[in-house]
């Protein structure tokens, strides 16, 4: 029992041409600025006051990040390095720590958006009891959302591989440049998850910072693109959307295994599914309710539909 209805559209019983029944009727624009896709999904959430909510790329697109993905959920632009690449490829890894640091920047200063805020406001008045997150740019988190699990880990740290010792980001930043200053004068396009459209003509001129202590690589503390999630944060976050009333889907196409799953969990368990995306996702055949548009403005008029603080 999965009718999805299309958000927005309410069944209207008018008949084209027949004077006697007034035009409009349901679809009307309610007075409040709140279209009927906001009410349906605000009574939705009223419903499932306890959400477990996966948050995606669209939730930080208004910071400035880009995501990766078209309304189709087709790739806009090259695929991000896989895991395997940056560890077993040294140019690569030159070209991606070259790339970052020129990205790096305007992805550590960007500030939280509508939907980080909307959420953070829903979490204090209690209808978000779990907030996963598949964005690596700490934004919930500097909104003053508390308890965020990152399924693919941040970008605010680097790891070493060999001993686990870590840096901050901005560690790596400042060594980075030191050992390469030239990096510091490229100027380049903004590229999703700190990355930076460059090409370089001879990566082999970067001098990558290795570990401190015990000159082993480096890697960034995400899941790259190949990589699993770890097994623990899946099975926790399991756990809690199990306790929870209802998942929602924010700002995802969730064109990636490791968010879809948990709709598909959801799904073969009866648990109630609300999609709130701008474009196809993945799950909209698993959706309870699909909310189409920017999940930023949605959110921002569901909280302040539903809560008071
Ligand atoms: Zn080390």
């Amino acid at each position: 029992m999965r009718a999805e209805r299309a958000a927005g559209h309410a069944p209207g019983g008018s008949s084209a041409g027949d004077p006697l029944t007034p035009l409009g009727g349901d679809d009307r624009e309610p007075s409040d600025g709140h279209d009927a896709a906001d009410h349906e999904l605000a009574t939705f959430v009223r419903d499932h006051p306890s959400l477990f909510v996966l948050g995606g790329a669209g939730c930080s697109t208004a910071s400035g990040l880009g995501d990766y993905r078209d309304r189709d959920g087709r790739w806009k632009r090259r695929q991000p390095i896989t895991g395997q690449t940056f560890l077993g490829d040294p140019l690569a890894r030159a070209r991606y720590w070259a790339r970052s640091s020129v990205g790096w920047p305007a992805f550590g200063a960007a500030r939280p958006g509508t939907a980080h805020r909307a959420l953070e406001r829903l979490q204090r008045a209690g209808h978000v009891r779990h907030l996963i997150t598949q964005n690596v740019d700490g934004l919930h988190q500097k909104a003053g959302h508390r308890g965020v699990v990152e399924l693919h880990g941040t970008l605010a740290t680097a790891s070493c591989v060999a001993c686990a010792h870590t840096l901050s980001r901005d560690d790596v930043q400042l060594e980075l440049l030191r050992a390469n200053p030239w990096l510091a004068t490229l100027d380049a396009a903004y590229a999703p998850d700190g990355d930076a459209d460059l090409e370089l003509l001879s990566p082999d001129d970067v001098d990558v910072p290795d570990c401190p202590r015990c000159g082993a690589l480096l890697k960034p503390d995400v899941v790259f693109f190949g990589e699993n999630v770890l097994r623990a944060t899946v099975e926790q976050a399991m756990a809690d959307l199990r306790q929870s009333d209802a998942l929602l889907v924010a700002g995802s196409s969730l064109m990636v295994y490791s968010g879809f799953r948990f709709c598909r969990d959801a799904a073969a368990r009866d648990q109630p599914i609300v999609i709130v995306n701008d474009g196809l996702t993945r799950a909209d055949d698993l959706a309870t309710l699909k909310v189409a548009g920017d999940c930023g403005p949605r959110l921002e008029r569901l909280a302040a539909s539903l809560s008071t603080v």
